[in-house]
């Protein structure tokens, strides 16, 4: 397939009349079916017409994700939920604290979505994108836009237009490149329950303390637990391998002078350290031969979150043997981070603090 890749300034400005003919072309692609990636907020979304059993076939042949994993669909205002979903009074409380913005909420679905981009649950999960150019191209194309995010399954999610490019050229329509996410993480999950309470089943840019100002918030056990053995996962997604980096991935819970003595009695081959800024120099003093790649300065967690995806792609592209990072706060988007890492690590902490 040819791929087109067209570049849109970025998606927090308006929109110009040469930047809306582009956008019209790609709403055009999604009409008839087509695949169109395109930024957002969060991470890149790899778009079909969430109406179209065929586009969501098209989505998960692209991605080589399972069919059993739902997709997220995206509409332009909170309210164009109503097509698609039953919806609640959370759902509008919620909507008009977070929306537009990096959230996405469960609905019992209507019969407008069909079964594929649902993956056979009677639930939906629908977000409205805050970036400008996500936005005004599913106004344009005037339907919800499935859209999971832009990376093969297994790899971690595209932050950047490099990135999508590398995953998906030759397996979509058109690529909008609209420069770096913001957030760079993918949206928060929720659920209502019925007692009123909402559940996280994604942790994001939306953070847990914003969520309760809303309702009291429980946290599903796979957010900072591993699933166990045969346990079903509320949200499908949660039982894939995610995120994940080619070389194993070590977490290491405790201060800097432990984490480099650990490194140093255990590291063989080519190692690379994910740091903070401020412990730069220490490690580059007592482990010369590790190759740094900087998160940003300590506690900047925004900045750990914009950056963490290019990390472990740029890690992918080095071919180490190993990389060792800190485990996260789980403070804040700190969550958020906590809950990728230990994906990307497939659960592999090593407890450094006595
Ligand atoms: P992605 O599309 O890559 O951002 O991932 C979407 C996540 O949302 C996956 O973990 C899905 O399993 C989850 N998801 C989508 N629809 C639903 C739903 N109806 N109920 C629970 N989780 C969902
Ligand atoms: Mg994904």
């Amino acid at each position: 397939m040819n791929t087109e890749i067209i570049k849109i300034e970025d998606g927090k400005g308006d929109i110009s009349t040469s930047e809306l003919s582009l956008l019209k072309k790609a709403a055009e692609i999604l009409k008839s079916g087509g695949l169109v990636v395109f930024p957002t907020e969060t991470v890149y979304g790899l778009g079909g017409d969430a109406t179209n059993p065929s586009a969501s076939e098209k989505i998960y042949k692209a991605k080589g994700r399972p069919s059993d994993n739902p997709l997220i669909i995206h509409i332009s205002r909170p309210e164009d939920a109503e097509k698609y979903a039953y919806t609640t009074d959370i759902y509008y409380k919620l909507a008009e604290r977070f929306m537009p913005g990096p959230i996405t909420v469960i609905l019992k679905a209507r019969g407008s979505v069909p079964e594929k981009t649902r993956g056979g649950l009677e639930t939906v999960a629908v977000r409205c994108p805050e970036n400008k150019i996500a936005n005004k191209l599913i106004e344009l194309a005037g339907v919800a836009i499935a859209a999971p995010s832009a990376n093969l399954s297994g790899s971690p999610s595209p932050t950047k237009a490099s990135h999508v490019i590398d995953d998906m050229m030759g397996r979509v329509d058109m690529i909008i490149d609209g420069g770096e996410c913001d957030i760079g993480l993918e949206s928060t999950i929720v659920k209502a329950d019925e007692d009123g309470s909402l559940c996280l089943l994604r942790p994001g840019g939306i953070t847990v303390d914003e969520l309760s100002e809303i309702a009291p918030v429980r946290l599903a056990d796979a957010v900072v637990n591993k699933l166990k053995d045969g346990e079903v996962a509320i949200s499908p997604g949660m039982k894939y391998r995610h995120y994940a980096p080619k070389a194993p991935l070590v977490l290491l819970d405790g201060d800097i002078s432990d984490a480099i003595s650990y490194i140093g009695d255990n590291a063989k081959g080519r190692v690379a350290v994910v740091c903070y800024t401020e412990d730069k120099e220490s490690i580059c003093k007592a482990l010369p031969n590790v190759t740094l790649l900087e998160l940003g300065e300590l506690g900047d967690f925004d900045e750990h979150a914009h950056r963490l995806f290019d990390i472990l792609r740029e890690a992918d592209k080095m071919c180490f043997d190993i990389i060792f990072a800190p485990l996260p706060e789980k403070r804040g988007i700190g969550l958020a981070l906590y809950n990728r890492m230990i994906r990307a690590a497939a659960h592999t902490i090593i407890n450094l603090r006595r």
